[in-house]
């Protein structure tokens, strides 16, 4: 049986990874990137190259989404030259980018009406499972329209989990960032105190990520902070973004995220020192040069 043809808009850290593992894969791509730089290596590796969005959907049998938020999807979906102006009846649309739950359920109707099926389908994992495939994909969406595109992201992933309905994956992917925000905000604080306390960081680092603190996310970022190395991984403006999403649909359930809220003032901070196009990591910056 032939592949599925595939529409990749947003070539960025995160799309760009996936979207060669799609070529790796021999999957048929066409790309579609807003700065048509980063399209040009798809074209030398053997991708079709779009104009727009529209151009690239039109032929398509899935078409996937991965850009920085609501109003870069809005951009890429809906209008004259959006994806869904010219997605055939019966395409699936997969919304990979971590978006709002609000967005997505407009979105969701937005397909429904072109006759097209939407998965969001956001993401766990960073720049490098990105590269090697292996993602993880919280998707919400009916049972039919996931195993219509299941052999696609299994290439980009190691595992796919249906959380529930159309839009559960983008709400359980708000639950997990605003948990990985906080978490990396506090590391900040705490690497702060250690350094201005005169502790021997390197033992004191040790004991925290041997410990109970010691997540993956926890340990992965103190040794950029200690290196220092903020080449983005996680570019420090898309967790603010994602804690501001994360807040607001706290508030739309009547749940208070106070830790998020102020793991958010952190990352504004580090925005406002010029940070935001680093890894989440340089989040510690401000805290050390107070
Ligand atoms: P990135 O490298 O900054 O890429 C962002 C992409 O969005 C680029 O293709 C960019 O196009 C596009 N874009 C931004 N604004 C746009 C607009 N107004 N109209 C059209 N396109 C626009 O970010 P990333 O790390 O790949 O993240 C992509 C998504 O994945 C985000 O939702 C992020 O929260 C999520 N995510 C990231 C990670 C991670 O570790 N990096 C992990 C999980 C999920 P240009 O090239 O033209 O600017």
């Amino acid at each position: 049986m032939s592949k599925p043809r595939i529409a990749f808009l947003g070539l960025g850290i995160m799309g760009g990874g996936m979207a060669r593992r799609l070529l790796v894969n021999g999957f048929p791509l066409t790309v579609f990137n807003r700065n048509a730089e980063k399209s040009k290596p798809f074209a030398a590796e053997g991708a079709r190259v779009s104009g727009s969005p529209r151009e690239a959907a039109a032929q398509a049998d899935a078409i996937i989404s991965m850009v920085a938020d609501d109003v870069a999807s809005r951009s890429l979906w809906l209008g004259e030259n959006g994806a869904l102006a010219a997605a055939k009846p019966g395409a699936v649309c997969v919304e990979c980018s971590t978006v709002s739950v609000n967005w997505v359920r407009e979105l969701a109707i937005a397909a429904t009406q072109k006759k097209c099926e939407l998965l969001d389908a956001p993401v766990t994992g960073s720049k490098n499972q990105a590269a090697a495939g292996e993602l993880n994909f919280l998707v919400g969406g009916s049972t039919s329209t996931l195993e219509k595109v299941r052999p696609v992201l299994a290439a980009m992933s190691k595992t796919i989990t249906l959380i529930g309905p159309s839009s559960s994956g983008a709400l359980l992917k708000l639950i997990n960032n605003f948990i990985c925000g906080v978490q990396v905000a506090a590391l900040a604080e705490a690497m702060a105190m250690i350094e201005r306390g005169g502790l021997d960081r390197a033992k004191a680092l040790d004991v925290l990520t041997n410990g109970a603190p010691g997540s993956p996310l926890v340990k992965a970022v103190a040794a950029r902070m200690t290196a220092p190395d903020f080449t983005p991984n996680f570019p420090l403006r898309l967790m603010a973004k994602d804690l501001g999403y994360a807040i607001q649909e706290g508030g739309k359930l009547s749940v208070e995220l106070a830790t998020a809220a102020a793991a958010l003032g952190d990352f504004q901070k580090g925005i406002a020192a010029g940070h935001g196009e680093k890894d989440i990591a340089a989040v510690v910056e401000p805290f050390r040069k107070q």
